[in-house]
């Protein structure tokens, strides 16, 4: 936990609030987190019981009223109002840090059913109520090295982390700026779904705009990140590297850039990120294209699509907002759909964070920790559970399990609602596989997009490009100006086109194989001393939650690592061959009980020989605790020559 970005962002007493503004902001509160900020600011045990008890959100909802009746409801925001000014004024919070079991009964409180003890440690942490044993600097003049690959958010982040572990690094960036995938991606409409509250730094809340961040708000808090971290100086924009070999005499690293410059490290970490490298189908005549043909993640920074006839291939999360984006303002769309996607409903999905909210996550103690707590409780690991295989289960070709049949039928609710009275709409859209099966999508407009005229959806495979047109396996022909090729990520070829060289002279793709990546803990490959991934195989979420809360687990595990390394004189750390194999035995086994492994649809998660290697299978707080310390004797050592 970083005090220098919660310095930045966490209210403060002695400025003086007005009893005005804040009352009227009180009216958009979400009103289980007044309560828990309630009781830490007065210490009142009233607070705890009912009637002042939320009841549990359903599904996805922040449950912003509690379930509380009108009276309750006035009487917990009148008396925040008075709290919250009485701190203003000087009045110490009752209860600044809560950890250990009341942490928990606080957390239940505020997400209105229990939560298991486990995710204790990780609340405490993540919301700054207990600090985590500092990671030791290293002594200046060690001459100790690292070199990142990568300044998205993953190199950003290991970047702030080494500085404050006192380990020069250098990152080593293709982009002439920061930001990775966020950089890259500027197609219409490109933006998370996972809530942005999540999608950001524990140690660097920001005050969204919108519940869903778009692209350019979500790249400006990144370039933030980087400025008020400092962190531009310790990056090399423009660099690409190639590869990296590793020297067992020397211990040490050599980092190839493409224009053929050598670098020396004593480690390297690896945040090239998944979402990274386009894949695009190896589809007859593309290169015969007459306009415009692209990547999605390669959207020309000076294309006007108004008026021409856009022809979209592929109907994940990325064609999933370019549709909605640019129906109306292109002359027509056809998506050419090979699977039909599972979609769920999200009030909020483009809805501005209203200006009240702003005033309680800026001025209000503790709100927006709270906030983000109940955020994480709902969108992280609360549907895990419902993604394992039932072998006893019924009817396991459309669902995997009770819940994930419930889950279905909720979900087709809400399309045969949104696509009422077009039949032939509902015959092409909706799935026949089990929902969760692939990547999750939220409706940003997909469905209302589809109904329009000017929009077509076309189900048959596209077989060829002609130099005007997109030719589909059964010959029809659509006309086009322009082609959005939305066909994803080379998810499962990990670290491609690096060409890292371990202990042996090996490469990692060698040792893998072309798609049936491994790594400990998603971080360590035997015959690889010295190296770590971040967001390396294993380690993607399928389930929910926010990446960032796996990519702060991994950097905090490596750095850890890396400091020890230091510490204890180390100088090449090894993974054992033997835990290496049990961790991929208990990922596959783990994975074989659940939903990506259903044989009713493709995700990108699995490889083509049909093994999983791109999902975590286990829930966040697992991953959580396993990273939370280096186990030295899951490694072999070697004394720093
Ligand atoms: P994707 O989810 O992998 O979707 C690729 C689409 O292209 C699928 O519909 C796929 O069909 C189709 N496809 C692939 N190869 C094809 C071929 N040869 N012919 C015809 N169709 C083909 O890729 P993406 O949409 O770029 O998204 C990738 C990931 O990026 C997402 O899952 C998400 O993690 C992230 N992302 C997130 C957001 C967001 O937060 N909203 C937005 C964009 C991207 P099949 O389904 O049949 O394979």
């Amino acid at each position: 936990m970083s005090s220098a970005g919660d310095a930045l962002t966490e209210p403060a007493p002695g400025e003086p609030l007005d009893r005005g503004s804040l009352t009227s902001a009180m009216e958009s509160a979400n009103l289980p987190t007044l309560v828990v900020v309630l009781h830490q600011l007065t210490g009142d045990p009233r607070w705890l019981a009912d009637p002042y008890r939320p009841t549990r959100g359903r599904g996805m909802d922040d449950n912003d009223d509690g379930g509380f009746a009108e009276p309750v409801r006035a009487e917990i925001r009148a008396a925040a109002v008075d709290a919250v000014l009485a701190w203003s004024a000087g009045r110490q919070p009752a209860v600044p840090a809560p950890t250990g079991a009341f942490l928990v009964e606080l957390m239940s409180l505020a997400v209105g059913e229990p939560v298991p003890a486990e995710y204790e440690a990780m609340a405490a942490e993540d919301m700054g109520f207990r600090t985590p044993k500092p990671v030791r600097a290293v002594a200046p003049g060690t001459g100790f090295r690292v070199v990142v690959i990568g300044a998205g958010l993953s190199g950003l982040l290991a970047a702030i982390r080494l500085r404050e572990a006192g380990i020069s690094c250098v990152v080593l960036e293709k982009n002439d700026d920061v930001g990775g995938t966020w950089l890259e991606n500027r197609y219409p409409g490109a933006g998370v779904d996972t809530p942005s509250h999540l999608y950001s730094f524990s140690f660097a809340p920001k005050q969204w705009t919108t519940h869903f961040g778009k692209r350019d708000e979500v790249l400006a808090y990144l370039r933030e990140v980087a400025d008020r971290y400092d962190l531009r100086g310790m990056i090399r924009f423009g660099t690409e590297a190639a590869g990296a070999a590793y020297d067992a005499r020397r211990q040490r690293w050599t980092v190839r850039t493409t224009a053929g410059e050598e670098l020396e490290a004593n480690a390297v970490i690896t945040a090239v990120g998944v979402l990274n490298r386009p894949k695009v189908p190896d589809l007859p005549g593309l290169g015969d294209f007459r306009g415009p043909i692209f990547h999605s993640a390669r959207w020309p920074a000076d294309l006007d699509i108004t008026g021409k006839r856009v022809a979209v291939v592929g109907t994940g999360a990325s064609a999933m907002q370019i549709v909605p984006a640019i129906a109306g303002q292109a002359a027509h769309v056809t998506v050419f759909q090979r699977s039909p996607q599972w979609v769920a409903p999200n009030a909020v999905y483009f809805e501005p964070i209203p200006d009240g909210v702003q005033l309680l996550m800026e001025r209000v103690p503790f709100y927006r920790r709270w906030y983000r707590t109940r955020l994480a409780w709902t969108m992280n690991d609360k549907v895990h559970p419902s993604l394992q295989i039932d072998p006893e289960w019924q009817h396991p070709e459309r669902s995997v399990n009770t819940i994930n049949d419930s889950h279905r039928r909720y979900f087709t609710r809400y399309l045969m609602t949104v696509l009422d009275g077009r039949d032939d709409l509902v015959k092409k859209a909706l799935p026949d596989y089990p929902p969760f099966g692939k990547r999750m999508l939220l409706d940003n407009g997909w469905f209302a997009a589809l109904r329009r005229d000017d929009v077509d959806l076309l189900t048959e495979a596209v077989a060829a490009i002609t130099p005007t047109r997109v030719r589909t396996v059964d010959g029809t022909e659509v006309d086009a100006d322009v082609v959005v090729i939305c066909t994803g990520f080379e998810t499962y070829r990990f670290l491609h086109p690096l060409d890292l060289r371990g202990r042996d002279g090996q490469s990692v793709q060698e040792v893998w194989g072309p798609e049936n990546a491994d790594a400990y803990l998603g971080i360590s490959v035997p015959g690889f001393p010295n190296l770590f991934l971040i967001g390396g195989p294993g380690t993607v979420l399928g389930h929910g939650g926010s990446y960032i809360t796996i990519a702060e687990s991994e950097v905090r595990y490596t750095v850890e690592a890396l400091t020890g390394m230091a510490e204890r004189g180390i100088g090449a750390l090894e993974v054992r061959p033997e835990v290496y194999a049990d961790y991929a035995r208990r990922h596959d086994e783990a994975h074989a009980r659940m939903i990506w492994s259903h044989p009713g649809m493709g995700n990108w998660y699995r490889n083509r020989a049909g093994r999983v290697v791109s999902a975590l299978p286990w829930r966040i707080v697992d991953y959580w605790t396993m990273t939370r310390h280096v186990h030295w004797d899951d490694f072999t050592t070697e004394p720093a020559r």
